[in-house]
């Protein structure tokens, strides 16, 4: 499990509804990050953060409600973990080969190793 990405000096984990501005900062060389200014709940200052995008991804991701998933498809999910490369790079291997969604569908197939 990945540490929480937003933290006070004095600790406390920052939810998304305590954030007052957020800041996309884009690089066209390197990694995007991104600007935040929250208020702590429990030492009541204002304090700033720059994190990376994929923090950033991460923590939005983490707020949102499940609603349209089940525990046990969220579980699965966190187990199979971050995208890799490899598998960014096979998958547009595959779809470089697909014309038709019943040529898709056929070479989706659930991973039960997984
Ligand atoms: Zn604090």
């Amino acid at each position: 499990m990945n540490p929480h990405p937003i933290r006070c000096v004095c600790g406390q984990k920052i939810q998304a509804s305590q954030l007052l501005e957020i800041r996309y900062l884009q690089h066209s060389m390197g990694q995007n990050r991104v600007y935040v200014r929250f208020e702590c709940p429990r030492c009541g200052h204002a304090r700033e953060r720059l994190i990376r995008q994929q923090e950033w991804d991460r923590f939005v991701l983490s707020s949102m409600p499940y609603t349209e998933i089940s525990r046990t498809e969220r579980e699965q999910f966190q187990r199979l973990g971050e995208i890799t490369k490899e598998e960014h790079w096979q998958a547009r291997q595959l779809l470089e080969d697909v014309w038709s969604v019943e040529q898709l569908q056929a070479c989706v197939q659930p991973d039960k190793n997984r």
